[in-house]
């Protein structure tokens, strides 16, 4: 099978996302969810790792982080996390981050979840779409946080990814989004 065709973003979502009751709310950044997606982003080919939140504060937090990295002393110490922490990026909503991909027509948009959310896209499709071309469209994978996406972004979605499991039936499925993320890269951009 060739090498990826088509571009690739991601997306950690910290609005709409659901709580423990089902409700829609708002996560806070988490400093380990900016380093690791940035660190998975990196390593897979990601082009943007997008960091979605509506509050001022919460943004100006990432850029931070980032900017501690880009100038500081610990992007001296280690350089290649700065060259990881390049492809985040905090950003208001999902729609200014399809605006920023293209606009929606240029955006094929999956999403994820620990548990079935509607057919799913198999990775092996997935994965084709990714190498046959197809329409050219960028794929933009979303992440969600709290107790995972809401329907709403669920809904507008062209795809879901299968849930990551076990083959066995464990009885037991909480990956963390960092793990999730790896993962989910890992079979889309990884060696077949
Ligand atoms: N604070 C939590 C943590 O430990 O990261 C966030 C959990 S949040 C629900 C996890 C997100 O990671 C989901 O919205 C989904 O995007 C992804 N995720 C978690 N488990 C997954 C699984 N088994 N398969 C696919 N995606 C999963």
């Amino acid at each position: 099978m060739s090498a990826v065709a088509r571009k690739i973003a991601i997306a950690l979502v910290h609005y709409p996302v659901l709580d423990a009751e089902g409700r829609s709310v708002t996560t806070a950044i988490t400093n380990l969810d900016v380093h690791d997606l940035s660190r998975s982003a990196r390593t897979y080919g990601a082009e943007t790792y997008f960091l979605v939140h509506p509050i001022a504060a919460q943004r100006e937090l990432v850029e931070r982080i980032c900017e501690h990295w880009r100038t500081g002393s610990s992007g001296k110490r280690i350089p290649d996390r700065v060259e990881a922490l390049a492809r985040a990026r905090a950003i208001p909503s999902i729609e200014e981050t399809i605006e920023a991909l293209g606009g929606r027509a240029n955006v094929e948009i999956w999403v994820t979840a620990a548990r079935s959310i509607g057919p799913a896209l198999s990775y092996a499709d997935a994965r084709a779409r990714l190498r046959d071309g197809g329409d050219g469209r960028t794929v933009l994978v979303i992440f969600g946080t709290g107790w995972g996406l809401a329907q709403s972004v669920i809904d507008a979605a062209d795809a879901t990814l299968p849930p990551i499991r076990a083959e066995a039936e464990t009885g037991y499925n909480h990956l963390s989004v960092r793990a999730a993320c790896a993962i989910t890269l890992d079979r889309l951009l990884g060696p077949s």
